[in-house]
């Protein structure tokens, strides 16, 4: 089966000259008034898994739904735009996005050097999946750049960083690893999903490839799983289509319909998520039975000076340890009425969870502790309700 080259389907202005907000709405769906188009003003959902054709050796625009199909092409198109990306490709999770990514750049020999403070299910495809092909990872402390360099090896193929971290919330300076990815010919893969494109976009600081969950921000309403990759480079956007296409994790039309519709209004949750994320880590900084707050936007962050030259924003996601026990930390928890005890994040509404026994329990104990994820540290994901509300509940649940 052939492999498409992307193409944005407007006659109007390029996206690029356009702002984010503008591209969330319109970009990858574009309003069609020729003779004989419907208008829709919203991408269609299209069904069909195949396509006809008038000529036998002539396949038309589309020929197989694995392949390509319209809703999933208007979201990749939308994505693109926002990420300031020439390509864009859709996947069924944030994990089969990393897995073709790896299977297509990577052989057995090569290694990559990846984030200590890595989302747990990535950490586990690198540890638990790639390496019985022959691929290893390391772990190094991005926050120095320098620690990043003197960890290549001859075999390193592929830095891999999140910035900021989960559940940390550590920073890695994204320009910086650019160069040194540069200087030793790596691929330097950026997972974006927690500041999202509206506040940071790494391809313009110096990445090759972003990779996001789409489950989380992007789609918005905890009702989607997907994930998707973005890139400026046409051979590698060929190669990993190739790799999509020939291992068939793509975004079903459905699910594509859903993101498209959530993108429509991720820089007003951005906003909204970023403001209430602020206000609630400034509360439990004063409060007496919380100890460290991590949130890169509070001017005790470590790196809060990189936070504000690299990203636009600060996200919603925050961390927090409770004083006392990990029994202490539970039952603050269970207590809570608004903040949803779940894992995951991104979603309109809060929630919140205990890494070391959810999302990281499969992290061992003695590295959790060692890069500080505690027994008693709780990772919230602010939503975007009313933050007055979300601070009551806080309280109550401390009291
Ligand atoms: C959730 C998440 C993933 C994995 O995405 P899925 O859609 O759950 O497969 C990867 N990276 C980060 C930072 C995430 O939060």
């Amino acid at each position: 089966m052939e492999q498409k080259t992307q193409h944005a389907h407007s006659d109007n202005a390029p996206a690029q000259t356009l702002s984010f907000t503008t591209k969330a709405v319109h970009s990858g769906e574009e309003v069609d008034l020729r003779e004989g188009a419907t208008g829709d003003v919203v991408a269609a959902i299209h069904l069909a898994t195949t396509y006809a054709r008038s000529k036998v050796g002539e396949p038309g625009r589309y020929e197989y739904a694995r392949l390509q199909n319209p809703t999933r092409e208007a979201l990749e198109v939308k994505l693109a735009a926002l990420e300031n990306a020439r390509y864009g490709l859709a996947f069924s999770s944030g994990l089969a996005a990393e897995t073709t990514l790896l299977l297509s750049l990577l052989k057995a020999g090569d290694s990559i050097l990846a984030f200590d403070d890595l989302y747990g299910g990535t950490k586990r495809l690198l540890d638990q999946v790639f390496t019985s092909f022959g691929i290893e990872t390391s772990y190094v402390d991005a926050t120095n750049a320098l620690l990043v360099e003197n960890a290549v090896k001859p075999s390193t193929k592929m830095v891999w960083i999140e910035s900021p971290t989960n559940p940390l919330l550590k920073l890695a300076d994204i320009r910086a690893i650019a160069n040194v990815a540069r200087r030793h010919g790596l691929i330097l893969v950026v997972d974006n999903t927690f500041l999202s494109p509206y506040f940071q976009r790494p391809l313009d600081l110096g990445a090759d490839v972003v990779v996001h969950s789409l489950t989380k921000y992007l789609g918005g309403h905890s009702d989607v799983l997907g994930g998707a990759l973005l890139v400026n480079n046409q051979q590698l956007y060929e190669r990993l289509q190739l790799h999509q296409n020939s291992t068939g994790a793509v975004l079903p039309p459905f699910d594509s319909y859903l993101t498209l519709r959530g993108l429509k209004t991720l820089a007003l949750r951005m906003e909204q998520h970023g403001k209430n994320a602020l206000e609630v880590a400034r509360f439990l900084e004063g409060h007496h039975k919380v100890g460290r707050v991590l949130y890169p936007g509070l001017e005790s962050h470590p790196q809060h000076e990189l936070a504000k030259a690299q990203a636009s924003g600060f996200g919603g996601v925050l961390s927090f340890d409770v004083k006392g026990t990990a029994a202490d930390a539970e039952r603050f928890l269970e207590r809570l009425k608004i903040f949803t005890l779940a894992e995951s994040l991104g979603g309109v509404e809060s929630l919140i969870e205990l890494p070391a026994v959810m999302t990281h329990a499969s992290v061992e104990k003695a590295e959790r502790e060692k890069i500080g994820i505690t027994d008693t540290l709780i990772r919230a994901s602010v939503g975007i309700e009313d933050v007055a509300d979300l601070i009551a509940d806080l309280k109550q649940a401390l009291a």
